[in-house]
């Protein structure tokens, strides 16, 4: 399989290069230069296989298939779940898909655990190291740390905004004891954060030097892995669902796309967004224009440019990367994105639909499913379960759990009165010694510690 860039300006790549990459040189995004089918699964039993199988045509000519079996099975052994992915119904149409019983409790878990593996395979097989850096506000850092730490031919670092994430998701970072893994508080915000590593990869003598990569959400290897729970929690059910998505950089929503390109029968695909609605106005209103982000309960999802958009804006122009190109480019310039209204209509078949869920309305939903079920669900999952219940599409939905509700215990709290029960996941770093290193919000400061940190 052979990738190309939305932009249009960059060579084609294999799997493998795309994975190193994560970003094409001309700023686009890798897709693959054509769809495969799904492939037959009779025959797989586990989780764990249907991921290989569902995978293998992403990565083939580059990971042979016994080295893929190898990656997933570790993978999703560090599940406490034997479902990985288990289905619980909450209504008599209604199901949820719990996306949260990985290492640290969150969705990233199951792209990042297999990506990181396969990162290990792919720089062992060339002989070569890699210092992976990142920004995060919360689950993106813990995953990635978790999927990375040990591995000896990476060294992974990673800033966060001092004090601005919870106790809860810090710890999860700074008690893993590894010493490839590099926590870095930098004095400033979430966005300065992610400006900060920007930077550093234009940097290009100290990128190539340090041999800087990234496993955000742009990374084609997460939104492959991210199709294969479509595909399990689908065929599960008797006849084809409609799936409520709670979307922030959109990567976990484009899986559910790529799986119905694949062939897998899909009725629909709703989109929640909190009060950060973007995406909600541009599939109800073809109006994308870019507001202030506000904080709300589900902060992985307070987001304006949603980062994996891009992939499917190339598909509505025709896969032509050239108009791709200009119309992000006017995007960042004017804060306004236009699509024709037609091309957007035609391409779209009414396969996503869009809304947005406020702060109360996510919170009632808390408390619905509580009271009427006893299930608790975690903020970003009530405003997809509440999108569900809207009813954007007719059928029977299965609503994505993106995090465990404990990782949210305020929120939940909020919302029915209950904290809830921590697992041994969250509980096993109680009293460990943290790891962090402090920086001000400063290029040359942060690009400092990096050295120290890439041996
Ligand atoms: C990252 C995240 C999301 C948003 O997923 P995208 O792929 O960015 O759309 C939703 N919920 C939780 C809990 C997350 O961590």
């Amino acid at each position: 399989m052979r990738y190309v860039s939305t932009r249009g300006a960059s060579p084609s790549l294999g799997f493998a290069d795309v994975l190193l990459a994560g970003l094409a040189p001309d700023g686009g995004l890798y897709v693959p230069e054509s769809w495969p089918a799904l492939p037959d699964l009779t025959g797989c039993a586990t989780y764990a296989e249907v991921a290989a199988a569902v995978m293998q045509p992403f990565v083939a000519d580059d990971i042979d298939a016994d080295t893929l079996g190898a990656c997933c099975r570790e993978a999703y052994e560090t599940f406490s779940h034997p479902a990985v992915v288990p289905l619980v119904q909450v209504d008599y149409d209604q199901w949820l898909a719990e996306l949260f019983h990985g290492p640290t409790l969150a969705f990233k878990d199951l792209a990042l655990q297999v990506v990181g593996r396969l990162f290990g395979h792919v720089l062992g097989q060339r002989g070569e190291r890699l210092t992976i850096i990142g920004a995060t506000s919360g689950d993106t850092g813990s995953a990635a740390i978790d999927a990375l730490r040990g591995r000896d031919n990476v060294d992974i670092v990673m800033l966060f905004p001092h004090g601005r994430v919870s106790d809860v998701q810090r710890r999860q970072m700074t008690t893993v004891p590894d010493s490839n893994v590099h926590v870095v508080a930098v004095d400033g915000t979430f966005d300065d954060c992610q400006d900060l590593v920007k930077a550093m990869f234009v940097e290009a003598e100290f990128r190539e030097r340090l041999r800087l990569s990234a496993v955000n959400s742009i990374n084609w290897g997460r939104v492959m892995a991210q199709v294969v729970y479509y595909v399990t929690t689908a065929s599960a059910l008797a006849c084809p669902p409609v799936f409520s998505v709670p979307t922030g950089n959109f990567g976990n929503v484009l899986s559910g796309w790529v799986a119905r390109q694949m062939g897998l029968p899909i009725a629909g695909l709703a989109i929640a967004t909190n009060t950060n609605d973007i995406l909600a106005r541009f599939f109800t209103d073809n109006d994308m224009s870019v507001r202030q982000v506000v904080p709300t309960f589900s902060p992985s999802m307070d987001i304006q440019i949603s980062s994996n958009f891009e992939r499917l804006l190339f598909e509505m122009n025709g896969r032509d990367g050239g108009m791709t190109a200009e119309q992000l480019t006017r995007l960042r310039v004017t804060g306004r994105l236009a699509v024709e209204p037609d091309q957007r209509a035609a391409f779209l078949h009414g396969v996503f639909r869009a809304t947005s869920v406020d702060d109360d309305a996510t919170l009632e939903e808390i408390r619905r499913l509580h009271v009427t079920t006893g299930v608790l669900v975690d903020p970003h999952t009530a405003t997809a379960s509440a999108a569900a219940r809207l009813g954007l599409f007719e059928g029977p939905t299965i609503t994505l759990a993106t995090a465990h509700p404990a990782k949210f215990p305020d929120a939940v709290a909020l919302a029915t009165g209950v904290r809830p029960p921590v697992p041994p996941a969250l509980a096993s770093f109680d009293g460990k010694p943290e790891r962090v290193e402090h920086a001000p919000n400063d290029l040359a400061a942060v690009m400092a510690v990096v050295e120290r940190a890439a041996r």
